[in-house]
């Protein structure tokens, strides 16, 4: 049987964060590349994050009123998840989009997953498209629903060998690498310097607000501990080293987090 890989391509590497509502079509021609290289040895499930859509909706309605913030949060990221599954089918990926909040819900007293939907694509070589989504809970309030934390949950129904990472740099560095004078890459991450490296990220005083890289490291080194998958955090623009990743071969440039 084949390798099943989680794949996320991250919001900072299809849109353009700091401007609402672009998306990055480089990004995309990377990414169906990459894809039309590996899809037929592999079984893909992709994940984009919302980057500059999900991000601009949450700040303009995440006041008080929850049933418009999410269905205007919902709005934004099933605009940019169909901008992707397009371009991708348009170039002959076998894609389709999965909406995360009608598969992933909030049950009683715990996070259910409806997984008939997506057994039933991967099984059949097609790649379902997930995404950072708003998702209500029990209690009718709006919650941030991650790429990651889909990839969580998703990662007890289909075990992933590997989980890739795609983002608009390297890898995990010492310090915000596009803000800190020395940045260095940290090319693994495992049980020996887990804590240093959160330590490290934690005190970066050029970290971003959202707590970026640092509450990153931790989910994906959790997730990582509990599914036994490798965690590749790599560059999506460098096409080679994405293909590499998908095949379970470590690209030269990259953060391996294997805990
Ligand atoms: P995603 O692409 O999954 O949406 P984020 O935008 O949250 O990811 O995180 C990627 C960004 O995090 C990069 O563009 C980078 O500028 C920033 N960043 C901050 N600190 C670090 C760090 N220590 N190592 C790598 N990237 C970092």
């Amino acid at each position: 049987t084949r390798d099943v890989v989680f794949l996320k391509a991250g919001g900072s590497f299809i849109t353009f964060k700091d401007k609402p509502v672009s998306v990055n079509y480089m990004a995309l021609e990377a990414l169906a590349e990459a894809l039309k290289a590996t899809h037929r040895e592999v079984s893909i499930v992709l994940g984009n994050g919302g980057g500059s859509f999900a991000h601009y909706a949450v700040l303009k309605y995440g006041s008080n009123d929850p049933t418009r913030l999410l269905v205007k949060c919902q709005q934004a990221t099933r605009l940019l998840n169909r901008l992707i599954v397009d371009y991708l089918v348009f170039n002959n990926i076998p894609a389709t989009s999965l909406q995360t909040s009608a598969i992933i819900g909030y049950g009683k007293d715990s996070l259910r997953a409806f997984t008939p939907p997506l057994l039933n694509l991967v099984g059949n070589g097609i790649i379902p498209v997930v995404y950072g989504e708003c998702i209500l809970n029990e209690k009718g309030l709006v919650e941030v629903f991650s790429t990651e934390k889909v990839f969580e949950i998703l990662s007890s129904i289909l075990k992933p060998s590997r989980i890739l990472l795609l983002t608009d740099v390297e890898g995990v560095y010492s310090c915000n690498p596009k803000k800190c004078s020395n940045p260095g890459l940290i090319k693994r991450i495992d049980n020996d310097n887990l804590g240093a490296v959160l330590e490290l990220l934690e005190s970066d005083a050029s970290r971003d607000v959202t707590g970026g890289m640092y509450s990153k490291v931790k989910t994906m080194s959790e997730l990582s501990r509990k599914t036994g998958a490798k965690v590749i955090v790599t560059s999506g623009f460098n096409i080679d080293h994405v293909v590499q990743a998908l095949r379970g071969i470590v690209p030269e440039k990259a953060t391996i987090i294997e805990i």
